[in-house]
């Protein structure tokens, strides 16, 4: 092929070597509705405040970028481990680093998961979980969510079969917002085999309020088969970075390392994780804290004024179901009702909207488009 054809290759064409027909069918990705005028990012969960000074020094000073970075990173891994109450050398091998809480995602299920295997997953929930097999050939069980859009601890117990090599369990769950309870928690651990990994993906963590919600750190001691995955991206406000631990056995970890690809943290990555768990940032990030579970608050409470029917929300989102696949109530309306205003939130076709904690003034403003939503709705209007 002369090099001047390849840019007119149509990307709906067979590719020219062969797939597996499994890649194939996922359909390809579409980037999301692009706002047409300036507004408010309100659809990846983001941290809204810029970056910490400390973390803007630790990336000035990182400049060693010719070299590969250290995999060890032992500092981080202590410090990580300190807040799990993991002493010196345990924290070593307890604590995995990943390119993002995502990456370690991956790893554990082709770890655990091959042809003919299941992991099973809440659904809606976090949008990357149905394709985590894709590598392994493993099959994804999305168990629907209960009344509240809450975990089904039940039903998802009951879906363990013998084949279920794994269960992902998301609190709070992304997007709906409600956390899993300490007591359901414990009830649903009870039965499920003990050599079936549980991941317990606290990404929004940091965010719960809600007093009775399962935390990771009190739980992880207590199962073997339990891995819990937490984030920098979100609270802590290094999304673009890409750094993600998870900690739990040292040998289920190995089985997550030996699948990873290797040196895939970068040191600009570690550096920046560190300076956010120094005690001024962590007070820096603590007033952060408390201004966005305020904000969360303050806009669920006033969603739900607008006759809109927001579930309890712990995470940095919060979640209007729209159950219509298509017309004025449907998530695509509302989320357009937004673009045409310049704000991105995120649809979820046939289940809802979630919209993130941003920026102080974009509470009035999604109130406003919300609001004059709902109006139109109640009056019939398309
Ligand atoms: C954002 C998110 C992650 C973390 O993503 P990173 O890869 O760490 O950026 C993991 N799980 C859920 C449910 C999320 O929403």
């Amino acid at each position: 092929m002369r090099l001047s054809t390849l840019g007119k290759v149509s990307p709906t064409t067979e590719p020219p070597i062969r797939v597996r027909p499994e890649i194939l069918a996922v359909p390809p990705y579409r980037q999301g509705a692009v706002p047409t005028r300036p507004g408010f990012k309100l659809s990846s969960n983001e941290n809204p405040f810029p970056p910490l000074p400390a973390v803007e020094a630790a990336l000035i000073a990182e400049t060693g970028v010719h070299r590969y970075a250290g995999a060890a990173m032992p500092e981080l891994r202590s410090a990580i481990g300190a807040r799990f109450g993991l002493d010196e050398a345990d924290a070593q091998e307890s604590v995995h680093l990943a390119p993002g809480s995502v990456a370690i995602l991956y790893q554990l299920i082709q770890a655990v998961a091959g042809p003919g295997d299941r992991f099973v997953h809440a659904w809606p929930s976090f949008e990357g979980y149905p394709f985590l097999g894709l590598a392994s050939g493993a099959e994804c069980v999305k168990v629907p969510l209960a009344k509240g859009a809450r975990h089904d601890l039940d039903a998802m117990a009951d879906a363990c079969t013998e084949d279920t090599r794994a269960v992902i369990l998301c609190s709070p769950n992304n997007p709906t917002g409600p956390a899993i309870g300490r007591a359901e928690f414990d009830r649903f651990m009870a039965r499920v085999p003990a050599d079936t990994l549980v991941i317990l993906d606290e990404a929004y963590r940091e965010f719960v309020t809600d007093a009775e919600a399962v935390c990771g750190e009190d739980v992880l001691a207590l199962h073997p088969n339990l891995v819990v995955l937490r984030t920098f991206s979100k609270a802590f406000g290094l999304a673009g970075l890409r750094i993600g631990y998870a900690v739990g056995d040292r040998r289920v970890l190995a089985a997550a390392r030996t699948t990873a690809i290797p040196l895939a943290v970068t040191a600009q990555a570690e550096a920046a994780a560190r300076a956010t768990l120094t005690e001024d940032s962590l007070t820096v990030l603590g007033t952060q804290l408390e201004a966005l579970t305020e904000r969360r608050d303050a806009l669920a409470a006033a969603l739900r004024e607008q006759g809109y029917d927001v579930p309890d929300a712990q995470g940095n989102f919060v979640w209007i179901p729209l159950g219509d696949e298509s017309g004025e109530h449907s998530a695509g309306s509302l989320a357009a009702a937004f673009a045409a205003e310049g704000t991105l939130v995120r649809p979820f076709p046939g289940h809802g909207v979630r919209i993130s904690i941003g920026e102080a003034d974009s509470i009035a403003e999604v109130l406003r488009i919300t609001g004059a939503h709902a109006a139109r709705g109640m009056r019939g209007e398309a």
